[in-house]
């Protein structure tokens, strides 16, 4: 099968410490040309994706929210076919947002814990609720498992620190939902309805774009560009279909491949 789609990763990948990666917005630019369907894929899950996409637009990226997939997303989608009474710990804009589309149901028990960016949370007690929750029986779902992120202020607690902490106390296994997550994979190749061999994943991060295009069973490239200029491959980790200097590189190589 050609390859018809891309799912790209953005940090790392069209920008990097703030600056615009070389040649990204002209590959962006080319590879609408050629026809194919982009979807941007971000772990990113204290915005959404009109926030994000709005930085993009005033550091002259040209991509609009639509073509923006974050954990976030994938949450609603998974519980799209349940009727949820959601206990959300999240920003307040994503907590509205969600709560939009699932609104509270406060006399009947929580279905599910939705566990987010928790840079808002106010503390023990909002954690403490979730945990309780967790206890009489609601599922679990966590945005993305990442550890630590890195701000201008020097490395923070990410979401996955905060899941560790009410799994280790609940013993309840969470389900997360952002890379390198199957279940986001597939729905970002449902979401441009095409298959697994008609995508390839592109990042610059071995741990979680390449690994999500592995556990999906799609082909990827990986950058050496943002975390890809530090990382090493080794023979016992998920090994890339190609490796490109930059994502410069990658509507040659689509040429190459599809011909
Ligand atoms: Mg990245």
């Amino acid at each position: 099968m050609p390859i018809r789609g891309c799912l790209i990763d953005l940090d790392g990948t069209i920008y990097s410490a703030g600056t615009l990666i070389e040649g990204a917005v002209a590959a962006i630019e080319q590879l609408r040309a050629a026809g194919y369907q982009l979807l941007f894929l971000t772990n990113t899950d204290s915005q959404l994706p009109e926030t994000l996409a709005a930085k993009l637009q005033a550091r002259q990226i040209p991509i609009q929210a639509h073509e923006i997939m974050n954990p976030l997303q994938a949450i609603a989608t998974y519980l799209a076919d349940t009727d949820p009474n959601l206990y959300i710990l999240a920003p307040q804009i994503v907590k509205t947002w969600l709560e939009q589309q699932y609104p509270p149901k406060p006399e009947e028990p929580v279905s599910h814990v939705v566990l987010g960016h928790c840079g808002d949370v106010d503390g023990y007690a909002s954690l403490n609720l979730a945990f309780r929750h967790l206890l009489q029986g609601a599922e679990f779902l966590v945005s993305q498992p990442g550890r630590n992120y890195l701000s201008n202020t020097g490395l923070n607690l990410d979401t996955g620190a905060f899941a560790a902490l009410l799994e280790y106390a609940s013993q309840i296994q969470p389900t997360i939902l952002g890379k390198p997550t199957k279940t986001f994979f597939e729905q970002a190749m449902q979401a441009l309805n095409l298959s697994a061999d008609e995508v390839v994943v592109v990042g610059d991060d071995l741990t979680t774009d390449i690994v999500g295009a592995a556990n999906s069973g799609m082909a990827s490239v990986w950058l050496r560009t943002g975390k890809g200029q530090d990382q090493t491959l080794t023979p016992s980790m998920a090994q890339p279909t190609w490796i490109l200097e930059s994502i410069a590189e990658l509507p040659a190589l689509l040429a190459e491949v599809n011909n």
